[in-house]
């Protein structure tokens, strides 16, 4: 189980690695972007970051979550800002306080920031964005949630991956991709992103 600490804990892992990887997100985006990915990611989750790590002996997982995905909405700004704050904030919203969740519960707020997300954005698989990523490891996540968190995360980044890689077969038509030329080929920045925390959350349950 993941208790409200070890969420708090699990968060700052997740920012210390979206971190290190912005030069490599300042790629990817500007392949077919305007390279500001990296910059926006690392950006909010250090806001992320400084605000659970003042977050003394929390007792309710869901409002550390909220927490973080809030200072993202409110540091990164533009849509990214408010898509990826929604991953971490919408699926915690508006949920009775809890000391601990399970794998069930972690699977079910992610497919609830999902459908946030989609809800927000209207973005569909195979529009080559982070719901791309994000889509399918949620599936990955409910059907494997009674194996327990750490096999579920590591089916889940799995399934994260691979979808980053299917962004490659896709045209983008959402965010600021370059007009001019084809996008397929590259991957997109956002479900690297997504992959990244996936990996991390599974890094930090082992
Ligand atoms: P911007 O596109 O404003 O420069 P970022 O570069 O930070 O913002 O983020 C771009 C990423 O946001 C894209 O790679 C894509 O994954 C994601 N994205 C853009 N629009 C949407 C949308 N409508 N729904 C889901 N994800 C989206
Ligand atoms: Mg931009
Ligand atoms: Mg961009």
């Amino acid at each position: 189980n993941l208790n409200a600490v070890q969420a708090k804990e699990m968060i700052m892992y997740i920012a210390d690695k979206i971190i290190e990887a912005k030069p490599m997100l300042t790629e990817v985006d500007s392949a077919i972007g305007d390279g500001d990915h990296g910059i926006g990611m690392a950006g909010g989750l250090t806001k992320a970051k400084t605000k659970v790590e003042k977050m003394e002996s929390p007792e309710d997982v869901y409002a550390v979550f909220h927490a973080a995905g809030k200072a993202m909405l409110m540091s990164m700004g533009g849509a990214s800002g408010v898509i990826f704050g929604s991953m971490f904030m919408a699926g915690a919203k508006g949920m009775d306080p809890v000391g601990e969740i399970g794998a069930e519960e972690l699977a079910q707020m992610m497919k609830r920031s999902l459908e946030a997300i989609q809800e927000r954005g209207k973005a569909q698989v195979g529009d080559k964005t982070m719901v791309d990523a994000l889509s399918p490891a949620v599936d990955a996540m409910e059907a494997s949630a009674s194996e327990g968190i750490v096999p579920m995360l590591t089916r889940a980044e799995a399934a994260a991956l691979a979808g980053v890689e299917s962004t490659k077969n896709f045209e983008a038509k959402f965010g600021r991709a370059k007009t001019q030329g084809t996008t397929i080929g590259f991957q997109d920045a956002g479900a690297t992103s997504v992959w990244i925390i996936f990996k991390s959350m599974k890094e930090y349950a082992e």
